[in-house]
């Protein structure tokens, strides 16, 4: 079956650019809450403003209100003013002869009562100091100024120590809240990547399963990285880059934390998000900063996740580019052609988009290895369920096997949820261990869940893909010239796949005869034809493979001279391109008569026909093959190669 039907709408649910963006921190912003930060500082003032004006009371003179001068003046005559102190605004007069703070320390708060003990006048000053100094030295007042510069240390204090105070705490209170974010103002340009040193990491091969050959892959770069001297002595070159491509929740992250604490190197991680920030160059400056630090630590790896954020493509940007991103993503492609292979550093990726990323990022000296991680089938999520149940307490009788048979189509994500809901399931029933029902109730509760998203296929829409995928197979394997089966399987594959079939070319062709031509219509046509011998009717997943088949008749007829009226006569003609090189998309011409193309169609239609029924006989021929091959698929959800050569009964070639 091909990818028709129920293609999904690509979404990127992991996406975290976008939305409103904070010059200082991109990714972290949905934790800001402005105005809770706000209040908080508000309360701060406040308290700070209290406790000013308590200060001021406390320590600060207590003076009664103003009296009038005339008043003042005749307190003195009475006598009842022992004391006077000058200043440019204000006359003061005690009752007392020494100035109290040189006699009594003055107490901490002043009681009501002792205002009246020890009464102060305060008066503001007339333009009449001769007359008053003369009633003073007649009276024997004491009087003295205050000078109103060096007045009082706590002047100081208030008129510069406070306020400085105050406007230093509020902005170490700012960077803090900055610095929560995910960045100093002053240090924009530094990485945010978690550093995970030598022998931290505990992720071993073991704990991943169900991706064998990604692993097998690994393990080379594994290799690389423990002896590349081994390597670099013969010549050889060490990949610089693998970039692990597959669906969310397949293990990647996963994987490449294996891959470091296999090789015990240091690891450093960064999502691709974390690179895009509103300024521009400061994706760049991380960029490089991450590649010093990493470079210090060699040998290590570089892993970033999620590189579709900053590897996108530049050219389908139609919304004028983002220069931000695009210097980002240029920074990096800088960097991995600067450091040299022999360096022990590798630099490892994973996206689930490969369909998006930048073609400069996977040319060789780049992400020159991809790895696919795919779903796993049943064996993988029998061993993936095992890892997970490791630490779970089992009944005797729960049987993983029968737990994978139901778990179609699910991730390493998903399944790992499965074994941690049945065993809260099991706590809330208030058992000690898990028991087979338990996950039974889990794999209803998540399959509700991923049905939404088209992840899981009805039991009978399996049995069609099974067949539909059998038909392919055997149709390639009955072929003469065609192109070795490598793998059978439904189990469904990203973007819409339901199942595949995959053929391996012997050799690199450049010409194809005419026998091999109506080869490949044939196994196309295969699929459609098992399902209408098995089950009597046809389905919409052989839509792809019938665009495939009718373009190849097509291209037959019109471009190579390969039908009866038309020998040798090829109909379109191809646009020369600029400067006589062939132009990127090429323009055709149609050089024919509506009467012409009337034949080319009926052609085409006599022809896909013809080899239909040819194919449809083989397959009845062999029908009880396509039943036990097809049946063997349902089980086991993918055949290798030397499963599928040994069903045929034909001799195992290696
Ligand atoms: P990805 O990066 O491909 O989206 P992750 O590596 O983050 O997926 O996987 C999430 C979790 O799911 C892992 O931490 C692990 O517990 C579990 N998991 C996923 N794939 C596997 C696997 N192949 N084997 C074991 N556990 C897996
Ligand atoms: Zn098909
Ligand atoms: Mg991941």
């Amino acid at each position: 079956m091909s990818d028709q039907g129920s293609e999904e709408p690509p979404k990127d649910k992991k996406k975290k650019s976008g939305g409103p963006q904070f010059p200082f921190g991109g990714p972290k912003l949905p934790n800001f809450k402005p105005f809770g930060g706000w209040k908080f500082s508000i309360i701060y003032i406040l308290i700070l403003v209290i406790g000013m004006s308590l200060f001021n009371y406390v320590f600060l003179k207590k003076v009664n209100p103003t009296i009038d001068f005339s008043e003042f003046k005749s307190k003195i005559a009475s006598g009842e003013i022992k004391r006077v102190e000058l200043t440019d605004s204000y006359f003061t007069g005690y009752t007392t002869v020494t100035p109290r703070r040189e006699t009594t320390p003055r107490p901490f708060l002043r009681s009501s009562n002792m205002a009246e003990q020890d009464p102060v006048y305060r008066t503001v000053p007339l333009n009449d100091l001769e007359n008053i100094i003369k009633l003073m030295d007649e009276k024997g007042v004491a009087y003295y100024g205050v000078s109103r510069e060096g007045s009082t240390i706590l002047n100081i204090i208030f008129s510069w120590v406070l306020p400085i105070a105050c406007i230093f705490f509020i902005w170490r209170f700012l960077m803090k809240r900055l610095g929560n974010m995910g960045g100093n103002v002053l240090s924009v340009g530094q990485n945010k990547a978690v550093i995970v040193a030598e022998g931290d990491i505990i992720t071993r091969f073991n704990d991943v399963a169900g991706v064998d050959e990604a692993k097998e892959e690994l393990v080379e770069v594994v290799d690389f990285l423990k002896n590349p001297k081994k390597y670099t002595d013969i010549g050889g070159k060490i990949p610089k880059g693998v970039l692990l491509v597959g669906p969310p929740g397949t293990g990647k992250t996963l994987l490449a934390r294996a891959v470091a604490g296999e090789a015990g190197v240091a690891f450093f991680r960064m999502s691709g998000a974390d690179f895009v920030e509103m300024f521009v160059g400061v994706g760049a400056a991380r960029v490089r900063d991450l590649f010093k630090q990493a470079r210090d630590k060699a040998p290590c790896i570089i892993f970033i996740d999620e590189l579709d954020a900053i590897g996108k493509s530049r050219i389908n940007n139609i919304a004028g580019g983002n220069d931000e991103r695009e210097q980002t993503l240029n920074q990096l492609l800088v960097e991995m052609d600067g450091f040299d292979a022999t360096s022990g550093l590798i630099i490892l990726a994973a996206t689930n988009r490969p369909d998006v990323l930048d073609p400069a990022l996977l040319r060789p000296g780049r992400f020159d290895r991809q790895v696919l991680v795919d779903r796993p089938d049943l064996l993988g999520r029998e061993a993936i369920l095992r890892i997970h149940a490791k630490t779970v307490k089992l009944a005797p009788q729960v049987d993983l096997a029968s737990v994978a048979r139901s778990t179609s189509g699910f991730v390493g994500a998903d399944l790992a949820n499965i074994v941690n809901e049945a065993a809260l399931l099991a706590v809330r029933a208030g058992r000690q261990i898990v028991y087979q029902q338990d996950f039974s109730e889990a794999i209803e509760k998540t399959v509700a869940g991923l049905q939404k998203k088209t992840r899981i296929i009805q039991p009978n829409e399996r049995r069609i893909v099974a067949f539909h995928e059998t038909g392919h197979a055997l149709i390639a394997a009955f072929t003469p010239g065609s192109d070795p089966v490598q793998k059978i399987s439904i189990v469904p594959r990203g973007f819409g796949a339901l199942g595949y079939t995959l053929q391996m070319p012997v050799e690199d062709r450049y010409l194809m005869t005419e026998d091999e031509l109506l080869g490949k219509i044939d196994v196309l046509l295969g699929g459609r034809a098992a399902e209408d011998i098995i089950f009597g009717k046809i389905s919409t997943g052989a839509a792809n493979d019938l665009t495939k088949a009718t373009d190849i008749a097509r291209k037959m007829i019109t471009d190579y001279g390969m039908s009866k009226r038309f020998k040798n006569m090829a109909l379109t003609q191809r646009g020369a391109g600029m400067m006589g090189q062939q132009p990127q998309e090429p323009v055709f011409h149609r050089e024919y008569s509506e009467a012409t193309q009337q034949y080319i169609d009926e052609e085409i239609a006599r022809m896909v026909e013809q080899r239909y029924n040819l194919v449809r006989e083989r397959l009845m021929e062999s029908k009880s093959l396509l039943d036990k091959i097809a049946e063997l698929l349902l089980e086991k959800e993918s055949l290798d190669e030397k499963e599928f050569k040994a069903l045929l009964g034909q001799p195992i070639e290696i």
